[in-house]
């Protein structure tokens, strides 16, 4: 799991949150209890409103693997409703199976890459990615303001790769570098979109919020 990545999806996440949530840490009972409260509210939030699952945290399950039983939980629960996830954890077998199970009922899950020649390899798995890229993809910023303009930002990076090594499409997160919403762009809860790779630069965030809403 890249730390870098989590770190710069913290920084993206933060702001307005109106639907969101992650699972806590404790004991195996607490967790348990947690985790079916957090499938309560799942249960309750609009039938068509888009929401982020796991801010802070990853699919349930101890360290690399997905608990195949929570998330089919998680997937009923969720009710097809639209929604963005992401997962750090391996794609082993058992991890891919749980995914399918998970995207059979709607709950689909973007696999994170650390860099484009992984984030190939996990295309070539048949499922979505989003991948952390090099600093130079991020629009400068001093605290929370743009340091450049957004024309002086699209000139310095047009240069930069916009394939994977295996002509795969980057799409760098709009809301780096602009003020654009999770509920305007969406492109991380379509699974539909062509082996697009979602890119998230890794620094430069400007205390960066992505508003779901
Ligand atoms: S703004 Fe778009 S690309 Fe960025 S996190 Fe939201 S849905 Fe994904």
């Amino acid at each position: 799991m890249s730390d870098e990545l989590s770190a710069a999806r913290r920084r993206l996440l933060r702001g307005k949150r109106p639907s969101s949530y992650s699972l806590g840490r404790g004991d195996e009972k607490t967790k348990r209890m947690e985790f079916e409260e957090f499938t309560k509210r799942v249960r309750k939030l609009p039938r068509h409103g888009l929401w982020r699952y796991g801010q802070a945290g990853d699919l349930p399950g101890e360290g690399d693997t997905i608990d195949p039983v929570q998330l089919i939980e998680l997937a009923k629960a969720n009710q097809n409703r639209p929604v963005i996830a992401f997962t750090h954890k391996p794609p082993t077998e058992e991890n891919l199976e749980a995914l399918q199970q998970a995207s059979d009922l709607g709950f689909k899950v973007n696999l994170s890459a650390d860099n484009m020649a992984e984030a190939d390899e996990f295309c070539d798995l048949g499922v979505s990615v989003v991948v952390v890229l090099p600093l130079e993809y991020s629009r400068k910023t001093k605290g929370k303001e743009w340091l450049e303009t957004i024309t002086a930002y699209k000139e310095r990076t047009k240069s930069l790769p916009k394939t994977t090594p295996k002509k795969r499409r980057i799409a760098v997160c709009p809301a780096t570098y602009t003020d654009t919403r999770c509920s305007e762009c969406r492109i991380c809860s379509n699974h539909e979109r062509n082996g697009i790779v979602v890119g998230f630069p890794v620094h430069g965030s400007r205390k960066l919020k992505i508003k779901t809403g």
